[in-house]
């Protein structure tokens, strides 16, 4: 038989019905896996290119739930500041000078690091989502876009954001084979309104896309959620008709337990970002409850510039490790189930498990291999758990994405390292100087 790529001898984490397979060969053609099995079980193939696996664990490519790529040009500006803090006065503040190009620049210095630390899906929510689709593109990165929609009190302002958004739907969602989908990104209850939360809901179910929201964050505004409407956050999007399995939502820490249940009820599913919650002290989500009530619960990096950094193995241990400690309980979270969420059922959270998340014939061939020739990674006695606890992000030997090679004995094809590094840097310095001039802009649209 012919594949475009053949591995062999390599042990294979599938997360699918296969299990963990020791002595294993993988054949992608056309972009999709053909052949995932025993060596000794396979066809006889002949490819183009052979990568000898020996002393590699291949595994389905992680999937990064919930992040703002362009924030990696934040990374370090303001640190140890609580949410609302930080975002008042040092994210908003650059955030409201940003041009498409700086975003184009933060994306692509993300997608660097994310390909190099094995992430080969994200979900990303943004302004100026086209330039981080171009990015992704450039890169070679399956992405979930969403177009951030903010109001603020500014209801022209979230009326031209959805519009954007919308816009974003219809150019991308569904394109490059599957490559590019698209949500729609209302920020949070808090800073859009119940009406323009029921247009989202409307247009959302419009054009048969999702949507992603930052859902009880911060417990501040949690409680002024429950002071001004007299219910809570998860109420509130019940009641604008966006509980649904379609809807992502990041972070669902300050949750009651009929919340959990309401989330459940109505199959909503979660971004998990463990980092970005310890922090900024956000809190601690009930993972063990969510997973209890039957909740699908995928794992985010959230953005850079309050991580600070998108190694999604990195995340994966804190997100095992915190849960122990919130439960003062080491059986929660245990290792296998923290890689089904960051790769399986994130791919679920975001609607694409038909195409990716496991390692499985018939899928598209987005999968990492790891060196396991490490002093860190011997002996390795439970795969697993050397997954979780003991590995890294530049354990990462190989990456494919859609069947193509992007990452090779860590050289990344798609991308120039030094020049995205350099250009991103410049773009972070010269927002540090600019004058505000969009703000100023928005202030002439807005007459505010
Ligand atoms: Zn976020």
């Amino acid at each position: 038989m012919r594949a475009d790529i053949i591995i062999r001898d390599c042990m294979i984490i599938t997360m699918g019905n296969a299990g963990l397979i020791e002595n294993g060969l993988i054949a992608v053609k056309d972009g999709l896996l053909v052949y995932v099995g025993r060596s000794v079980e396979a066809p006889s193939f002949e490819a183009d290119v052979i990568i000898n696996g020996g002393g590699k664990i291949a595994m389905p490519g992680l999937i990064n739930c919930h992040t703002h790529a362009a924030m990696s040009l934040f990374r370090g500006i303001a640190e140890d500041k609580p949410l609302d803090v930080w975002l008042r006065e040092a994210i908003w503040p650059l955030e409201s000078k940003l041009r498409s190009e700086d975003v184009y620049y933060g994306a692509l210095l993300s997608c660097l690091e994310m390909i190099k630390s094995g992430t080969t899906c994200f979900s990303d929510m943004y302004f100026y989502e086209d330039s981080v689709a171009k990015a992704a593109l450039e890169a070679g990165l399956r992405c979930v876009l969403s177009s951030g929609i903010i109001e603020a009190g500014h209801k022209t302002l979230g009326r031209i954001l959805l519009n954007e958004a919308v816009g974003l739907a219809r150019k991308y969602h569904g394109a490059y084979e599957g490559r590019v989908s698209v949500m729609l990104g209302p920020h949070a209850v808090y800073s859009c309104s119940p009406e323009l939360l029921r247009r989202v809901s409307d247009e959302a179910e419009r054009l048969n896309v999702g949507v992603h929201i930052h859902l009880a964050e911060s417990e501040v505004n949690s409680d002024n959620i429950k002071k001004n409407y007299g219910k809570s956050e998860v109420k509130v999007l019940g009641d604008v008709g966006l509980l649904r399995p379609s809807l992502l939502a990041a972070h669902c820490i300050h949750l009651s337990d009929e919340d959990i249940a309401l989330l459940a009820k109505h199959n909503v599913k979660v971004a998990y970002n463990p980092v970005s919650n310890m922090k900024l002290a956000s809190g601690i989500p009930r993972i063990k409850d969510l997973l209890d009530a039957g909740i699908t619960v995928g794992l985010g990096t959230d953005g850079p510039a309050s991580n600070n950094s998108l190694d999604m193995f990195d995340t994966m241990k804190i997100a095992a490790l915190l849960q122990k400690i919130k439960y003062s309980n080491p059986r929660v979270l245990p290792a296998k189930k923290v890689i089904e969420m960051a790769t399986i059922d994130g791919a679920r959270a975001l609607g694409l498990d038909g195409l990716v998340g496991s390692l499985e014939v018939g899928k598209r061939a987005d999968l990492i291999l790891l060196d396991a020739h490490k002093p860190h990674l011997t002996p390795l006695h439970d795969v697993y758990a050397a997954l979780v606890y003991s590995a890294r992000g530049s354990d990462v030997d190989t990456v494919i994405i859609d069947g193509k090679i992007i990452m090779e004995k860590r050289n990344v094809k798609t991308l120039n390292e030094d020049e995205v590094m350099r250009r991103a840097e410049e773009k972070a310095h010269d927002l540090l100087s600019r004058k505000n001039t969009v703000r100023r802009l928005a202030r002439k649209i807005l007459r505010v």
